[in-house]
């Protein structure tokens, strides 16, 4: 065992690591994947020691828990993600905080953050989350109705849709994700095909820290990881 990989620098340095192999074996370029760390519930004095250990973008899943940390590290840089539920009465704060809105999961959550991104005055980067499996538990757009749904956000001017996010339905081993991987992926080549002015489908925002590897195989351009960079959050 590699005594670095008891401390935060160790273990970014061994996510990059693997994130650099899949990609080899993959055939893609190291650029064409980029790490967010997710860092729900770590404090800022260990979220620094990740960004110093190389970390760019930070993910955060819950707004009042992002402000504090989006102010103390504002001078390293630091892009910000959303990744968690947002209700729309956040919304406001939400836009223009985050470079990319990972999680918008129905037409009524990306209409608002139109309106709040119009008021603003600016594009808002968003991703629309997926519900690759129909888990009722989860939200997300059925793969069945984002045709429809891309039809009414084509006509959204204040979005910057880039791509498409999932978290698939826990698996036994990270290969077992690989079908949803996948199937996120040819889903986003479909969609691609249909040319909406406004929308693009580059980014597939998948892989967290069992199965990342397997994501980046199958075309992954953002993972999102937090226990095995920060260790287990004892949720
Ligand atoms: C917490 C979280 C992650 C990271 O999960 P790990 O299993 O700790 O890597 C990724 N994506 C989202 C949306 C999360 O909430």
């Amino acid at each position: 065992m590699n005594a670095a990989l008891g401390t935060i620098a160790g273990r970014v340095r061994a996510v990059l690591d693997e994130m650099q192999r899949a990609a080899a074996r993959a055939g893609r370029l190291p650029e064409s994947v980029r790490l967010i760390a997710a860092s729900k519930t770590v404090s800022v004095e260990r979220l620094r020691q990740a960004v110093d250990a190389g970390v760019r973008h930070l993910g955060e899943n819950r707004l009042q828990e992002a402000l504090p940390k989006i102010d103390t590290l504002e001078r390293e840089g630091v892009v910000w993600h959303f990744i968690g539920t947002l209700q729309r009465r956040k919304v406001k704060s939400v836009v223009g905080r985050f470079e990319t809105i990972h999680s918008v999961d129905s037409l009524a959550l990306a209409e608002e953050i139109d309106r709040q991104a119009k008021t603003a005055g600016l594009r808002q980067r968003i991703l629309l989350e997926v519900n690759l499996a129909g888990e009722a538990s989860k939200g997300g757009f059925e793969p069945t109705t984002l045709v429809a749904a891309l039809e009414s956000l084509n006509g959204f001017e204040h979005l910057d849709i880039r791509g498409l996010m999932a978290i698939p339905p826990p698996t036994p081993t990270a290969e077992d994700a690989r079908p949803y991987f996948r199937q996120l992926r040819t889903l986003a080549q479909a969609l691609t095909a249909r040319g909406y002015r406004n929308i693009n489908m580059q980014e597939l925002s998948m892989g967290m820290s069992h199965d990342y590897p397997v994501a980046i195989e199958e075309g992954a351009t953002y993972v999102r990881v937090g226990t095995a960079i920060f260790g287990a959050r004892g949720e």
